[in-house]
């Protein structure tokens, strides 16, 4: 099926084919390991985890998705120092004279918490091709440096090295996915932060100086050495080229990230390695939260962490990023994963009466809702409609009622659907486990009943009730359920 997408360079939904065939080579920038990572980044990776799982699916492409773990950058060096208030020593060990070490088991930690949050979110590690850490990569960041200096378009400085833009603009496009302001652009500033506005384009760092008590790397450049560590944007051009080759197919991140990381890794494998970077720029929209902007000062700050601890389901955080479109911003609030929640229960719960039922005698056309459903995934990934068109189907042919037959061409298809969203179970109702004095009150209150002595039964009922179930009474006797059903 052909799949269309919406590409940041030229700006207009494309019809998607890989450079080789049969074969998608995606790269996504990762986590920056110094600290939990946000719901906001999580978007991001549910985003990218979606198109490949699409592609994987419904393209019937083999990805080869490669997603990096930064584990050296200006945040990192700055939390893994002596005394800063991340050091949490009991998971981390003590803290060394080694910056280098205190480096590694600041980042080893947060990649771990990271590790489970992905999982727990439902992206599957077997579906990722590599997860690169960049300080593995340090002699292919050295000698992406080095290329670049050699065509002429970086220049040492104070001992670190600068990408020269001035010389680069002057014969190449630069804010190729974003609107550059290079109209305040002085030839020669230079700017050594991981991160900067787009006011402040200027000569970007690649290599930066070591400073006192910072982690740091030997670097020869044309016979002198440069102690240092590299600049956060050489990192993922170095990492792409070694694990996918240059150009690749897609290239994805969220919309923060288009300048000036993607921006620079573009001018940088171009100077370098005189190729273009990636086919496809594939952005996800931000995330606020109940309307606003998501700040540690506004209170409305979440991680995983967070939200698990409010007894939130990672996979109802999950179904309810996927079912917004991923160029729209994603207004989280408790409100909207609790709606999340019902409709995802809603399948799962048609799912199992397909597994259930007899069978009655109604027909259905499961082609026609596939392919519905999978026109609107490969149509730049449009899954509110294809979950719109999956719900009016649900609406209009009960389970129940559909021929044996039937019931099992759509569970064959809410497997194959499964395969994109990943949140649903596939296979028998899992039997409820009913806690024992639940059961007791259950029975207490059945027996109140018999007795007549309804206002026992009655108080008996809010009990059960406050133990979060509920008893549904027939004519011979009852039933526990869980009490959101
Ligand atoms: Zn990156």
């Amino acid at each position: 099926m052909e799949i269309r997408l919406y590409n940041t360079l030229s700006k207009s939904i494309e019809r998607f084919a890989p450079l080789q065939p049969g074969v998608v080579r995606m790269y996504s920038c990762g986590p920056t390991v110094y600290n939990h990572v946000h719901i906001g980044n999580l978007r991001a990776f549910l985003c990218a985890d979606l198109l490949q799982r699409v592609l994987r699916v419904v393209g019937g492409y083999t990805v080869r998705w490669v997603m990096n773990i930064t584990d050296i950058d200006d945040k990192t060096i700055r939390d893994s120092q002596p005394g800063s208030p991340a050091w949490k020593t009991e998971f981390m060990g003590q803290q060394t004279n080694d910056p280098r070490e205190n480096l590694r088991r600041l980042t080893r930690y947060y990649e771990s918490v990271f590790l489970r949050d992905i999982e727990a979110i439902g992206i599957r590690r077997d579906h990722l091709f590599a997860m690169p850490r960049a300080t593995d990569y340090i002699p292919a960041m050295m000698d992406l440096i080095r290329r670049i200096w050699h065509n002429g378009y970086a220049y040492v400085s104070g001992g670190s090295v600068y990408f020269n833009l001035s010389r680069w603009i002057a014969d190449h496009p630069y804010g190729l996915l974003f609107a550059v302001d290079l109209e305040h652009f002085v030839a020669g500033a230079r700017i050594d932060a991981d991160q900067y506005e787009r006011e402040e384009v200027s000569d970007f760092v690649l290599w930066k100086a070591r400073k006192e008590g910072e982690p740091s790397w030997d670097f020869e450049l044309d016979g002198q050495v440069l102690p240092g560590r590299p600049g956060w944007h050489i990192e993922c051009s170095a990492m792409g080229h070694e694990l996918l080759g240059l150009p690749f197919d897609i290239h994805t991140g969220g919309v923060d990230l288009r300048f000036p990381h993607h921006e620079d890794e573009i001018a940088q494998s171009a100077a370098g390695y005189g190729t273009e970077t990636a086919r496809f720029w594939v952005h996800n929209e931000f995330l606020e939260v109940e309307g606003q902007k998501m700040s540690k000062s506004l209170g409305n700050f979440y991680t995983l962490s967070d939200l698990l601890e409010r007894g939130l389901d990672p996979l109802d955080v999950r179904y309810a990023m996927l079912s917004a479109h991923y160029q729209s911003v994603f207004n989280f609030t408790f409100e909207g994963i609790a709606a999340a929640r019902r409709a995802r229960r809603r399948v799962q719960e048609y799912i199992y009466q397909l597994q259930e039922q007899e069978g009655g005698q109604q027909s259905c056309n499961v082609e026609e809702l596939r392919s519905e459903v999978f026109a609107y995934l490969t149509d730049n990934l449009h899954t509110p409609r294809a979950l719109a068109a999956l719900f009016t189907f649900i609406g209009e042919h009960p389970a129940a009622q559909l021929d044996r037959q039937w019931q099992r061409e759509l569970l064959s298809f809410f497997e194959q659907l499964n395969e994109i969203f990943g949140v649903w179970h596939i296979g028998e109702r899992p039997p409820l486990h009913i806690p024992v004095h639940v059961k007791q009150l259950a029975q207490e209150r059945w027996q109140a009943r018999l007795e007549r002595n309804f206002a026992r039964a009655d108080k008996l009922r809010q009990q059960i009730m406050a133990e979060g179930y509920q008893v549904r009474d027939r004519s011979d006797g009852y039933d526990i359920v869980p009490l959101e059903e």
